[in-house]
């Protein structure tokens, strides 16, 4: 297979999904806001299984999985419920009542957006009745085997693709225990409650249909794994020619202070697919970074920065702009970063404190004091660091006073619904008074409407980024943008401009 045919099965692979990725980032300030309070709910439904709010497509997989899986869970439980319901079997008529409940809750944790629950709860719940019917009605006898147990292969292999990305014991952790409940079940026969035992009637038939039904979903769910693979390791080639043909792209989005002037810009990648159009980095950066290609990438996002910062520095208007550049955990691992972004400071000349490095906290959990190191390494040359997303991950305070941090990036989760929800608004009330106690700027991200932008200056918030003023923009627009709000701010005054 050469690879331009890869390159054509990724693409006829990953189009549908690309294709929607990019919508959603043009269309993202729309769905967020409008998604949790104007809309019908059977329009939140639909958004919700086009997964408007997520950024990359394994994300809208597994929750559209988890909205079929919760709905037949419900239908399911209702109608073996039905079922039991008729033969007096209220052992199993609980069980079924308890997939019902489950269901229901994994929809609940959807329409909530949180993902962890909405994932946790369909697995716990059908381990538990799968595992209790099996074991203490469906048992053994010499005209039928137990059956019931099948079902924890494919919820097994269902499990390996929803955690994913989780941590360690959970991601084998429960593939594993299906596993070995599965044997056991498997080796055992009688069952503690003969009373309750399902009919042979009914066991005759069902270990045929169980057999073929579990078989028939571990089948489809090795497929969609099989799938998922496939596309994976195409978008991995893809990316890659698009790192030699030259397709990522480096948009600014302005940061504003208080005032409205622009103080800089935060880089963001974007995919300049030749068929697909503009890629939002949501939709390959996961595949970027387990493929080890954000470290070319990355290294391309830092020159393109400081390129720019040079160009800026030579025109009177443009030379304060500094620049934020998206660091990710591999790279920052990377032995020699700090050789690397210090060289190509002194080859562009630039001020280093005009070029902020933006970590998460996500990579201060496993290996601190080598990130601390680094970091102090780059700061006593000047370079700032920001702690973007800041509240959504794991910090402890105690750490947070040891770092070279200058500024906190509050996170777009607390800002969208600053307004509504006090709890929200107490987060970010305490978050500055944390920030400039720690003698750090407070800059807030995803500001999308006057009344968030009001509430956060009221409460001393410094620096602004969001839809409000302007998404991420081509850098002839960005440069447009600046020389505009100079206008505005410049009234009749007589500046020159680039
Ligand atoms: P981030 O660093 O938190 O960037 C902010 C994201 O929020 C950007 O999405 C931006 O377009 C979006 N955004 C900005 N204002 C608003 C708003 O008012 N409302 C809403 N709803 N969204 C807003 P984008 O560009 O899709 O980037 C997503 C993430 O990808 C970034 O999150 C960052 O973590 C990562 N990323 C982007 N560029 C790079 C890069 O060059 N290198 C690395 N390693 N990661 C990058
Ligand atoms: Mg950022
Ligand atoms: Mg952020």
């Amino acid at each position: 297979t050469s690879p331009g045919d890869v390159r054509a099965s990724a693409r006829k692979f990953t189009a549908g999904h690309a294709r929607r990725g990019c919508q959603n980032w043009q269309n993202h300030s729309l769905h967020q806001t409008t998604m949790q309070k104007e809309l019908p709910t059977y329009h939140k439904v639909y958004n919700l299984w086009y997964g408007a709010d997520l950024s990359n497509t394994h994300g809208r997989r597994v929750q559209r999985a988890l909205m079929l899986l919760s709905a037949t869970m419900v239908l399911v439980g209702l109608a073996w419920g039905a079922f039991f319901y008729h033969l007096d079997n209220w052992p199993v008529v609980a069980l079924d009542l308890l997939l019902v409940v489950g269901g229901l809750a994994t929809a609940s944790f959807i329409w909530q957006q949180k993902p962890e629950l909405a994932t946790a709860t369909p697995f716990v719940t059908l381990f538990i009745v799968i595992g209790a019917i099996a074991w203490a009605f469906d048992s053994a006898t010499p005209q039928a085997p137990r059956t019931t147990q099948l079902y924890l292969m494919p919820l097994s292999v269902a499990a390996m693709l929803a955690f994913r990305t989780s941590r360690p014991w959970l991601r084998f952790g429960a593939p594993g225990i299906c596993l070995l409940a599965l044997g056991i079940l498997s080796l055992g026969y009688g069952s503690p409650f003969p009373q309750y035992a399902l009919p042979e009637s009914i066991k005759a038939t069902g270990a045929i249909v169980q057999t073929v039904t579990a078989l028939s979903l571990f089948f489809i769910i090795l497929h969609v794994m099989q799938h998922d693979a496939i596309v994976r390791s195409a978008l991995e080639i893809e990316l890659l020619q698009a790192l030699e043909c030259s397709e990522f792209r480096l948009f600014y989005q302005p940061q504003l202070d208080s005032l409205g002037h622009v103080i800089g810009a935060e880089a963001l990648l974007r995919w300049q697919h030749p068929e697909r159009g503009l890629i939002a980095p949501g939709e390959f950066l996961e595949t970027a970074e387990q493929s080890g290609l954000i470290l070319p990438i990355g290294k391309w996002v830092a020159r393109q920065a400081c390129e720019q910062l040079r160009s800026w520095s030579q025109v009177a208007d443009f030379k304060q702009l500094r620049v934020a550049i998206n660091i990710s955990q591999v790279q920052i691992r990377q032995n020699d970063f700090v050789p690397q972004i210090q060289s190509l400071i002194e080859e562009y000349q630039i001020p280093a404190n005009q070029l902020e490095l933006e970590i998460t906290e996500s990579m201060l959990v496993d290996d601190m004091q080598e990130v601390v190191k680094k970091m102090n390494a780059l700061h006593q040359c000047g370079v700032t660091f920001s702690l973007d997303d800041f509240g959504t991950g794991y910090s402890s305070l105690n750490h947070l006073k040891s770092l070279p941090l200058q500024q906190l990036k509050i996170d777009q989760s607390f800002v969208r619904d600053v307004v509504s929800n006090s709890s929200d608004a107490s987060i970010i009330r305490t978050v500055i008074a944390l920030g400039h106690n720690l003698d750090m700027t407070v800059i807030a991200e995803g500001v999308e409407t006057r009344e968030q932008h009001q509430f956060l200056i009221d409460s001393g918030c410094e620096l602004f980024q969001g839809y409000l003023f302007s998404k991420a923009l081509p850098i002839e627009e960005f440069n447009a943008y600046v020389r505009s709000k100079l206008d505005v701010g410049a009234g009749e005054g007589n500046r020159t401009l680039v």
